[in-house]
């Protein structure tokens, strides 16, 4: 009965970025079911994940208990049952708990300094906690070796942005697609990744908007595309700047918008001269008379947008990726009007709120830098002289590598999974299990907190009050349904005794406290209060308490110096690891529809694993053929960091060199293989590159 419910609580969906508002039905103290509402993003709708991915909350694997590690543990390594861990953990209270927590950690700070303790804060929690938690390490320890997934999702797009734009958000929201008339998705999945999004893309396309996707692998947006350029992998920049050159010679271009609003325009035109169609062709794959169309077809827009994913930043060259991606929208003047923009799928359902919270090592919230004196002294103002240091911080990738260095001796870890996350999983689990001290806040016992020391309970997005902030810029009120399990906390609550207990002067007593304070350091949440949130979600920036906000942005110049726009050139460079003859083909990684990261939530949600229960790849059917392998057998894949075995299925949307492996499943866990190969300006690793071997099982 659909009616039968106690209570009915509004939230937002705690998966992807599209930050999709629902409403929770509570049922004698547990949600019974999920209905989407009318939020600024998803009008009601919902995909697979929100509607039936919420029942992980009540698993019995959750948390209930704070753990310590037993003196007579086995060595840390993965070796932990989520289920079953009191021979290696025993059950402690919060006071024993948060005493070895901070203690462990305040004393390697009073004994080697607080630089060799470094904090992973997550994009799964709120902007508050978010707030708390690059706090908590920067005040507490000194340094700003603080950092969150967006390291591994769209740290080079928002370089990219920051760079050439000024700004690292979106500059119009996806659902601005209803006032184009043209539209590129690149490097993104939406109907699997941003499912809710793909609805307006889709019906976008259904009205007679051109829209062009371009992928290595086919998806099912192909079917709503007048364009699919199926490229070769690792040849973005190839492709694009093809695109560009055709806009350049056939004089395409916006010449009025580029005089008044951009920069660096000579060199970027002069770069592009060989770049032509012909000579791409052979490197990109996709034919001279196509990509001479596609330039067409997007410099003659009335209005344009372009969207973009995992495809593009997961590179060793993500930020030139989305240089040329920028430079697209500049050059045709698609920015700044109704209908265009450029987008980047946030993945997390708060990557953005986190990043804008300052969860991340040169950045202090609102992207201000740590770099900057006047910057270091407004925040010295606020929580006291000298807190903020000058250096940047290391990234997530760095500090795993400073643990091997002996640089990094301890970590506080809140609801990231870097022993699932992170590239060349052997190195970075060794690096865990070497950690003096690892605290780890979640609600599941993790891969990662398999080499904690100290385990604290957490709580479920459900559970706990706060707000979030979607891939449309859009703030957004998340409310508790339901009580954490046992002795579980919120988040911020943790936080803020952690804080205290380092010594820290916090008296926040809840998190809209929180909110004030870090809003009073964001001048992007002008006008935008926490009483306010409490009735409508807001799309900063906004001019005041009437409007909702800025859907579109830069239509008066962007927020560089001189107002202007920069074109950066971008030249084309090989993926880090090429095909050779031991590992002849390539092998990719992404997200499925019904698993979200590291399967830690969605592996655990009843319907979700039933739909999709086992660890999977997809190869062509051809190279299936060529293995001599059934669709439903087992391949083991090779790379010159690990083996896996997997079963594989037969997907024509893959290239017969290539494979496709989800990151979702920890017993065929597709890190264990990945290249952590970084690119230089986003720290980001290329995830979707790497030379593998394909052999049957
Ligand atoms: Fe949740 Fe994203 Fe699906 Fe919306 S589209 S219901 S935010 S997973």
């Amino acid at each position: 009965d659909r009616k039968d419910f106690d209570k009915e609580v509004a939230s937002v969906c705690p998966f992807c970025g599209v930050g999709c508002q629902i409403s929770l039905k509570v049922k004698d103290g547990k949600i019974k079911y999920v209905e989407g509402i009318d939020g600024p993003a998803n009008q009601n709708r919902l995909c697979v994940k929100g509607r039936f991915g919420f029942d992980y909350i009540n698993h019995p694997h959750r948390l209930t208990k704070p753990l310590i590690r037993r003196d007579d543990a086995p060595a840390k390594g993965m070796n932990v049952d989520p289920g079953n861990y009191l021979d290696v953990f025993r059950e402690a209270t919060w006071e024993e708990a948060m005493d070895r927590a901070a203690g462990g950690l305040s004393e390697l700070r009073d004994t080697q300094g607080g630089q060799t303790v470094a904090g992973f804060g997550s994009a799964k929690c709120s902007n508050e906690e978010a707030y708390l938690f690059q706090k908590l390490i920067r005040q507490g320890f000194g340094h700003n070796n603080v950092d969150h997934c967006t390291r591994l999702c769209h740290a080079s797009s928002v370089a990219a942005l920051m760079e050439n734009v000024g700004s690292g958000g979106v500059t119009a929201t996806f659902n601005e697609i209803e006032n184009a008339d043209v539209a590129i998705v690149i490097g993104a999945n939406p109907v699997e990744n941003h499912p809710v999004a793909a609805t307006y893309f889709k019906q976008f396309a259904a009205r007679g908007g051109k829209l062009i996707v371009m992928d290595p692998r086919g998806q099912a947006l192909k079917r709503h595309a007048s364009h699919m350029l199926q490229f070769k992998p690792g040849t973005d920049v190839a492709m694009l700047n093809a695109i560009c050159n055709v806009i350049v010679t056939e004089g395409l271009f916006d010449e009025q918008y580029i005089d008044g609003y951009t920069e660096n325009w000579d060199a970027e035109r002069e770069h592009l001269k060989r770049f032509t169609p012909e000579s791409m062709s052979e490197i990109c794959g996709i034919d001279a008379e196509t990509l001479r169309d596609v330039a067409r077809t997007f410099a003659g827009a009335q209005s344009a947008m372009i969207f973009w994913g995992m495809g593009i930043s997961q590179h060793t060259y993500g930020t030139d990726n989305s240089r040329c991606l920028i430079s697209l929208a500049l050059m045709t003047g698609q920015i700044g009007r109704p209908g265009t923009g450029l987008h980047p799928l946030r993945g997390q359902n708060n990557v953005q709120g986190a990043s804008d919270a300052g969860l991340i090592p040169m950045y202090l919230p609102d992207y201000q830098s740590v770099t900057s004196a006047e910057v270091r002294a407004s925040f010295d103002a606020l929580w006291g002289a000298g807190t903020v240091a000058a250096e940047k911080g290391l990234t997530v990738t760095e500090i795993l590598q400073g643990i091997h260095d002996g640089q990094i001796k301890g970590m506080f870890i809140q609801g990231e999974n870097p022993a699932m996350s992170d590239p060349d999983l052997d190195h970075a689990r060794a690096g865990l299990a070497m950690l003096d001290h690892l605290v780890v806040q979640d609600i599941f016992l993790t891969e990662t907190a398999n080499f904690a020391d100290v385990i604290l309970p957490a709580s479920a997005f459900a559970e706990k009050t706060g707000t979030v902030t979607n891939t449309n810029r859009q703030v957004q009120m998340g409310r508790p349904a339901v009580p954490p399990p046992g002795e579980a906390r919120e988040d911020w609550r943790i936080l803020i005794d952690m804080g205290q207990r380092l010594g820290l002067d916090w008296t926040y007593s809840h998190p809209r406290d929180v909110y004030a304070e870090m809003a009073s350091t964001m001048p992007s949440l002008d006008h935008i209060s926490w009483d306010r949130l409490e009735h409508q979600a807001v799309t900063y920036p906004t001019s005041g308490p009437d409007d909702p906000g800025q859907s579109i942005l830069f239509a008066d110049g962007f927020p560089r110096e001189g107002g202007r726009a920069r074109f950066t050139p971008a030249d084309v460079i090989a993926p880090d690891e090429q095909p050779d003859a031991e590992y002849p083909m390539v092998l990719t990684t992404g997200r499925q529809l019904e698993h979200w990261h590291t399967g830690a939530m969605t592996r655990r949600a009843t319907v979700l694993d039933a739909v999709e229960p086992q660890a999977n790849c997809s190869l062509h059917p051809h190279t299936l053929r060529d293995l001599g392998v059934e669709a439903g057998g087992y391949v083991t894949l090779s790379t010159r960091r690990g083996r896996i075995t997997v079963m594989a299925r037969a997907d024509r949307a893959v290239a017969r060199d290539m494979v496709f492996l989800p990151f979702a499943y920890v017993e065929a866990a597709a890190n264990l293989l990945t290249n952590p190969a970084i690119d230089p300006i986003g720290k980001i690793p290329e995830f979707k590159y790497a030379a593998v071997r394909v052999e049957k099982a």
